[in-house]
């Protein structure tokens, strides 16, 4: 049961006031759904303004906020030329407000002659003029939402403006209840760390370091006392030791021989398999080092001893392609396998749902439905979860097995984790590496070319898809703006489709899943040969005709991220090339990093820059959407607080009482803040 001092954090955004269904979608896109999500929607920057009274060239590049009388309305006979509004400071010195297209009307109605408003927005020069292009803020002299010396610029997506998202953090504040402290007191003081709820007000309101640290120990410190729990809540109950006799495994037909790093996971997995301790394992290899064949051995091991498996992928995609995969492997074998995703609806829905109850079906690939309490199995040994950082699924898996003790838990991630990290993060779970790419694949060649050279990049495109080989075009991700990455990709396929016609294919986050299916799947059947796309690409399609991969904007994305896109190609014998496209004015960490993609296509080695550069929020997990607090600090420093954050929980549970203890149930409220809540329950036993 959630503790009801969290209820108002967890009441629906949808249902706060002044949020009407227009912006229902734009939340939606961001992940926010209740008010705690709204809360936890960091500001990714600043702007930080400059209160004046006078004008003055000084300023010219600073953002200033100033009040000013307006003057004078400038309309030229042309339409199309920008709205020029005269004002002027206490003194009497002159800026030109300037607006664009449609904002003229809105300034003019709001900027009438001869009153007085404050304004902020960036000082420019343009001639001999000081000019302000579109100013940030526009309002009354008296008003009580005049412009901040500091304002939070939150990541947005299409229909959520800045201004509107900060209004609804402040809505959101105000229900924000005095939680209580669940951190180690003499760890407080010694830090000097605001309380929860003042960290919650100042991260909106300043950027402060501190602040940031608290708040990202919460998350560390939850994730730590629930791995603590789930690890002991497992080592209490027990599973069935599943053996294999290896009747299956022997019937596989594989094409290729396993990999040496392949066969000592298997082994190491195996060897956990055997025992009535619940495997709890973490596998990681890189895109393309084949956990997929190490992860098949686990669910065969599972049916030769005569019970079920799962496989659970994070997309409805993948699912489909896992599913395909694993029914070529198994094609003339004695198992069963099924799929189960949001889409299976009506009766062969309910044919399956029989078949996992009755035992029929030997394996289940589905996404997060098949954990859903109407899925119920009837002996569910191993489960495997593909690329996925959060315990959440895990811990609702546990809780939904009754009966004949918890299964084996598999789970697999293509984002190495740097080895920095592993043991302080992961320290509850075992580990087994895929070091090792399948021989006889010619690594990606990986070029740099500023965005000046689309049009030869374009020539390129042309001869590739000439040569009768397909393509991928991954679109820029568009950061603190209204304009979504959606128009942005859709431009470009327009302007691909006028060069290169009907064989280009657009495919985005929002299309719906059966949408988004058709479209891949006319691409893996070749009937289409450039894919455009935003990200949605990321995790997913086996293409191995496709050898060529175009990352536009591509000083935009984290490294990780990067690695994990270009890691669709290359996956054939042809060699391919993958093309990062910069920006034409980007600094010199941004070089850096495009230079060591270019340089190593070692995933772990490119884990621990990306730990550097953007910090380990992204990296456990915790993050769904919004900045992490994580942002600024190095991995050190981070690696520092997991430490501590692990020291934390365990003197929670083995000194301080546990979760019964006073400062147990303040630990309870973050686990439920953070959803790790399965881990309260799992110790109860339920
Ligand atoms: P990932 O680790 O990214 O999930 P996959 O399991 O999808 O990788 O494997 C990538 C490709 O490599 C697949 O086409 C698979 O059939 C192939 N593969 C897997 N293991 C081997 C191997 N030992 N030798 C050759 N190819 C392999
Ligand atoms: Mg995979």
């Amino acid at each position: 049961m959630r503790p009801d001092i969290l209820n108002p954090l967890f009441a629906e955004v949808r249902a706060m006031k002044g949020v009407g269904p227009g912006l229902a979608k734009p939340l939606e896109r961001l992940g926010l759904e209740r008010v705690k999500d709204v809360l936890y929607h960091f500001p990714a920057n600043w702007t930080y303004r400059k209160a004046v009274s006078l004008l003055d060239v000084a300023d010219v590049g600073s953002n200033i906020i100033v009040t000013v009388t307006v003057m004078d309305h400038r309309n030229s006979n042309n339409a199309r030329a920008p709205l020029r509004i005269f004002v002027a400071d206490v003194a009497g010195n002159y800026l030109t407000l300037t607006f664009f297209g449609r904002n003229g009307g809105w300034a003019r109605n709001q900027l009438p002659v001869g009153e007085k408003r404050i304004i902020s927005g960036k000082l420019e020069r343009y001639g001999d003029e000081l000019q302000m292009v579109h100013p940030d803020h526009v309002v009354l002299v008296d008003s009580d939402t005049s412009p901040g010396l500091a304002e939070p610029i939150y990541p947005l997506s299409d229909g959520l403006t800045n201004k509107r998202m900060g209004q609804l953090a402040g809505a959101a504040l105000q229900d924000v209840p005095d939680l209580p402290e669940w951190i180690e007191p003499t760890l407080v003081a010694g830090r000097n760390w605001p309380n929860w709820t003042a960290a919650m007000g100042s991260v909106h309101r300043r950027d402060d370091q501190s602040v940031r640290d608290r708040l990202a120990y919460d998350e560390l410190f939850s994730n730590q006392l629930a791995m603590r729990l789930i690890r002991a809540a497992m080592d209490k109950r027990t599973a069935v030791p599943v053996a294999g006799d290896g009747s299956l495994i022997s019937l596989l037909k594989l094409p290729f021989a396993l990999t040496g790093a392949q066969k000592r996971a298997i082994a190491e997995i195996e060897g956990d398999l055997a025992q009535s301790r619940p495997m709890l394992r973490l596998l990681q290899g890189d895109v393309g080092a084949g956990k997929t064949m190490v992860a098949l051995m686990a669910l065969l091991r599972a049916v030769e001893s005569g019970m079920q498996a799962a496989m659970l992928a994070p997309t409805e995609i993948l699912a489909r392609q896992h599913y395909a995969g694993l029914q070529k492997l198994l094609a003339g074998m004695p198992v069963n396998i099924a799929i189960l995703t949001g889409r299976e609806k009506g009766s062969l829905r309910e044919a399956t749902l029989m078949g996992l109850a009755d035992g029929s079906i030997h394996i289940l690939v589905g996404t997060h439905a098949i954990f859903q309490e109407a899925v119920t199995y009837k002996s569910l040994a191993v489960a495997v979860i593909d690329e996925q950082h959060r315990f959440g699924v895990s811990q609702r898996l546990m809780l939904s097995r009754k009966g004949r003790g918890v299964p084996h838990l598999l789970v697999m991630t293509a984002t190495p984790i740097p080895r920095s990290l592993a043991l302080a993060a992961y320290g509850e779970m075992d580990s087994s590496i895929l070091d090792e790419l399948p021989p006889g694949r010619t690594p990606v060649e990986t070029r740099v070319m500023s965005q000046d050279r689309l049009a030869e990049l374009i020539d390129g495109v042309a001869r590739h898809l000439a040569a009768g080989k397909q393509a991928f075009w991954v679109c820029p991700l568009v950061e603190e703006s209204d304009k979504s990455d959606l128009a942005a990709a859709e431009q470009r396929a327009e302007m691909l489709r006028l060069r290169f016609g009907p064989q280009v294919a657009l495919v985005h986050g929002r299309m719906r899943g059966a949408e988004k299916d058709a479209v891949m799947e006319r691409f893996v059947a070749g009937e289409t040969r450039l894919l455009v796309a935003t990200t949605v690409i990321e995790v997913g399609v086996d293409v191995p005709n496709a050898s060529l991969m175009v990352i536009e904007a591509a000083d935009r994305f984290g490294l990780a991220q990067l690695h994990q896109l270009r890691g669709r190609v290359g996956r054939g014998s042809e060699k391919s090339v993958c093309v990062l496209v910069r920006t034409t004015q980007i600094g010199e960490t941004a070089r850096a990093r495009l230079a060591l993609m270019r340089e190593t296509n070692d995933g772990f080695r490119i884990a621990e820059e990306d730990l550097k550069l953007r910090g380990a929020g992204e990296l456990l997990g915790t993050r769904q959407s919004g900045d992490s607090p994580f942002r600024v600090a190095t991995p050190e420093q981070v690696r520092e607080l997991i430490g501590v954050a692990a020291d934390d929980a365990r003197l929670l549970l083995e000194r301080d009482g546990g979760l019964d203890g006073p400062r147990g149930q303040a630990a309870r409220v973050a686990l439920y803040l953070f959803e790790r809540d399965a881990g309260v329950a799992t110790l109860r036993g339920g």
